[in-house]
């Protein structure tokens, strides 16, 4: 090997950013990352290709909501962020959506502390579900939310991924296998036999949590995966359909028109799977638990309900996202664990991990 050959293959090994998992966090932060650091050298590493993971199964439903004030705050920020995203590219699979939230009318003062200021409005028409209006239950009501959207999260970041080539190099099939801090950077061990060093790395695993390259960082997270179910409801929605968030179930019914048929979306309390067992088909528990909620709402679409898709998220103790280094040299980042909202707080996510990326930094208000 030329000392020339030797130098060109040195500068391809080295990046000044190393993010792992090409899911929409990991797309939105390189793009985030080279926004704010123009000129940086950043490779995205993936096991599988562009949004295999949580990412491909999301329902990518938003709403201007959080139980704390930090997720309230990151939910602002992502909402703006991909109003700004589609106006600059109107073709991106992100959609406007009438949002309809049906709570206990005894809990409206929770409610209102739950969505952003300004965005609910009580209403006496009731939502329109995929088979005529939606049941209100007995002592229970229905507001108007401003700023729902939804997207094909699968289809979107891999507009992101394309957008960003060649810029960022994406390698794909690509597993990485070890990960090892020093003083002076990162070092990366590949699948493919190939090495890589970088001056920060984020991982960004989703519910990939336990592999061995980070599981000694992770463990002392107090993260957990946890199985997320949603049934498709094989009625084809009208052009002029919204979402129903049932509040106090933690459900919602979305119309999913860019696959011609509506979703139904509710909480399964199934822990500490993981995402690659075998255990992501609907299993009768399941559609029972979920047939019973939606019964409450909309009991003629039960019958409707008998397939779905399942796979899992990683969950924080107190429900905020983890956006940290966890390596002694402060060089390797962890974030993710957005709690089953990893599509509608991606930009939040990725603008305080691109921050930690950064050599300069810029506020997350100030995209
Ligand atoms: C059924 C379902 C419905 C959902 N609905 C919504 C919703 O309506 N709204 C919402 O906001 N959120 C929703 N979510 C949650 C949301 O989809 C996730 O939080 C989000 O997709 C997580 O994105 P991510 O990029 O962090 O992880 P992922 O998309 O899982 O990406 C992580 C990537 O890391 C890769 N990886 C893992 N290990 C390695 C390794 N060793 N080397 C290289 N690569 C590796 C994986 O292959 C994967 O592609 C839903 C999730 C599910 C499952």
């Amino acid at each position: 090997m030329t000392g020339t050959d030797r130098a060109r293959r040195t500068a391809a090994d080295h990046v000044d950013v190393a993010i792992v998992g090409a899911g929409i966090l990991g797309c939105v932060t390189a793009r985030e990352t080279l926004a704010r650091f123009p000129g940086a050298s950043i490779a995205v590493i993936e096991r599988d290709a562009v949004a295999a993971g949580a990412s491909r199964r999301s329902a990518g439903l938003h709403f201007p909501r959080g139980s704390s004030a930090a997720v309230r705050a990151m939910a602002e920020h992502s909402e703006r962020y991909y109003r700004t995203l589609k106006e600059e590219d109107p073709a991106l699979p992100i959609f406007g959506l009438d949002t309809t939230v049906v709570a206990a009318t005894a809990g409206a003062d929770r409610l209102a502390e739950h969505y952003l200021p300004g965005t609910l409005h009580r209403t006496d028409r009731l939502p329109h579900g995929p088979a005529g209006r939606v049941h209100l239950p007995e002592g229970s009501g229905a507001w108007q939310v401003d700023g729902g959207q939804y997207a094909d999260v699968h289809a979107l970041t891999q507009c992101l991924a394309a957008q960003l080539r060649p810029a960022v190099r994406f390698l794909e099939g690509t597993r990485v296998v070890t990960v090892d801090s020093r003083p002076d950077g990162v070092g990366l061990a590949l699948s493919s036999g190939a090495t890589l060093t970088a001056s920060k790395v984020l991982l960004a695993p989703g519910p990939w949590l336990k592999e061995t390259a980070w599981q000694p960082w992770t463990a002392g997270l107090g993260l957990r995966v946890k199985k997320v179910v949603a049934l498709h409801v094989e009625r084809r929605p009208r052009p002029t359909d919204g979402a129903v968030v049932f509040e106090d179930d933690d459900a919602f019914l979305l119309p999913v028109h860019h696959r011609g048929h509506w979703l139904f979306s509710y909480t399964c309390a199934q822990w500490d799977v993981r995402p690659d067992g075998t255990d992501h088909c609907l299993t009768p528990v399941e559609l029972a638990e979920a047939r019973s909620v939606l019964d409450r709402f909309a009991p003629e679409l039960v019958p409707l309900c008998t397939t779905g898709r399942v796979f899992c998220d990683a969950y924080s103790p107190d429900r905020v996202p983890v956006v940290r280094p966890v390596d002694d040299f402060m060089n390797v980042i962890f974030a993710g664990a957005a709690n089953g909202s990893g599509y509608r707080l991606a930009p939040a996510i990725a603008a305080d991990a691109a921050r930690l990326l950064c050599p300069t930094t810029v506020p997350r208000s100030h995209p």
